[in-house]
């Protein structure tokens, strides 16, 4: 049978679909390049924000027709529901009638018996269980090659922040083998690929018996071959100095650090869990800043959290003013069910003050980051190619180690070298120059 795989939301989703292809390939079933020469189609879903979810429903009445004239012709055709929202939502996805599959994120080894009894007897087949163990560290993921790939280190997230889902459908942390980690960074530097990105929802608290984040992210930088490492996303109570001086001590870690600020009010902030003080978020600021010079600081915000008052609003505001973020992931606050803020707080922020709020950040935000690139004029930056810049004919494209992405005329270096780029000009989000040497 043909399976067609679709895939929503996040890098970890992104890693998890690979996973799945492995999966599917060894059970025996091809994958298909498009919807239409499929027996089955698997969406694998986000439920960060109720914009994801009202995509997925109307994904699925796209297939109403399909699997109307497949029936009318005899062929069975399997609809299955698979990541966040399929974990978050199951008995509600099973209320669609073209769904008749679902595995949440723990249960994708399952997915070959799944699909093969939703083929045969019709019936509705669901797998979605949190489980304690399950990390896919036996399972190479079946990539299409690039510059850079991702690579999950652990699954799952003890936080609990009030806000957020992710707990409740990636179930408890568990890290992968520090071996099984290097030994697929191993193979994917031996195929060419030079830059690797760690995936977890709370990266920088990995752990494999005595080795933590430090150790890891420095093994996988000396593997031959890996010129860059990245990482996403961490928790800023996970910053010991020893991960800091580690970052800024090594050449092919990248000194580019996500650091998710999510409001500037300490009120706020306990009301989200976040288990940090705005005055501890701005000393560790500091603390990365001074530790590792140059370093380039992007983070999350959410606008309108429950009870949030103008003035708390105000103090996200004056903590953008005063950190500076070269680039800001800013949202609105969108209460999701199962969630411990869904259960305390009601959503009371009107949805045009919320709007005025997120308007307000990202016109600060564009300022900020404008600012911030056109300082960088005159400077020569390191830049990691990944193709041809899509908008601009005779331009190819790129990544500086900040993560700042960087156009420059062509030169028809091929994806993947590093070339030494002069910064000539900026926007808010691009920088312009040409390459001096590679
Ligand atoms: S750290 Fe908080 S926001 Fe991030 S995945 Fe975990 S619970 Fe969600």
């Amino acid at each position: 049978m043909n399976v067609y795989l679709e895939t929503y939301g996040c890098q970890m989703n992104e890693y998890d679909s690979q996973l799945i292809r492995s999966i599917l390939i060894s059970g025996g079933y091809r994958l298909a390049s498009s919807q239409e020469e499929a027996d089955v189609v698997l969406v694998n879903t986000c439920a960060i924000r109720e914009n994801a979810h009202r995509k997925i429903y109307s994904r699925l009445d796209q297939f109403r027709p399909v699997k109307k004239a497949m029936k009318k012709a005899g062929r069975p055709f399997v609809v299955g529901v698979l990541g966040c929202m399929a974990q978050n939502l199951k008995e509600d996805l099973f209320a669609h009638p073209v769904v008749s599959l679902i595995a949440g994120p723990d249960n994708y080894r399952s997915l070959p018996k799944l699909i093969d009894r939703a083929a045969k007897s019709g019936d509705r087949e669901m797998d979605a269980y949190l489980s304690e163990y399950e990390t896919y560290d036996d399972i190479a993921p079946t990539r299409v090659t690039g510059v850079n790939a991702w690579v999950a280190i652990m699954r799952g997230c003890d936080n609990f922040c009030t806000f957020c889902v992710v707990p409740y459908t990636r179930g408890r942390e568990r890290s992968r083998s520090m071996a099984g980690i290097v030994a697929e960074v191993e193979s994917l530097a031996e195929g060419g690929c030079p830059q690797v990105t760690l995936l977890g929802q709370n990266v920088n608290s990995y752990k494999d018996g005595s080795a933590i984040f430090s150790d890891l992210i420095a093994g996988v930088a000396d593997i031959p071959g890996i010129r860059r490492v990245r990482f996403t996303s961490p928790h800023p109570k996970d910053f010991p100095r020893p991960l800091l001086e580690t970052i800024a001590g090594h050449p092919h870690i990248c000194k580019h650090i996500h650091l998710p600020l999510q409001a500037g009010s300490s009120r706020i902030l306990e009301l989200m869990g976040r288990t940090y003080t705005i005055e501890e978020y701005l000393n560790l600021v500091d603390e990365i800043r001074a530790c590792i010079p140059g370093v380039t600081l992007t983070t999350d915000v959410i606008v309108g959290f429950p009870t949030e008052t103008e003035e708390e609003f105000g103090e996200t505001v004056r903590v953008m003013r005063q950190v500076e973020f070269d680039n800001a992931y800013i949202f609105k606050y969108s209460e999701r069910k199962g969630t411990i803020a869904s259960r305390r707080y009601p959503d009371d922020i009107p949805p045009d003050v919320k709007t005025d709020r997120i308007v307000r950040l990202f016109d600060l935000q564009r300022a900020i980051s404008l600012k911030r690139n056109q300082a960088r004029i005159g400077e020569t930056l390191s830049v990691l190619i990944e193709g041809d810049a899509e908008r601009k004919p005779g331009y190819q494209m790129g990544k500086t180690d900040g993560h700042i992405t960087t156009i420059f005329p062509s030169a028809s270096h091929l994806p993947g070298s590093l070339v030494f780029v002069e910064i000539t000009g900026a926007t808010q989000g691009t920088l312009l120059g040409k390459v001096v040497h590679s």
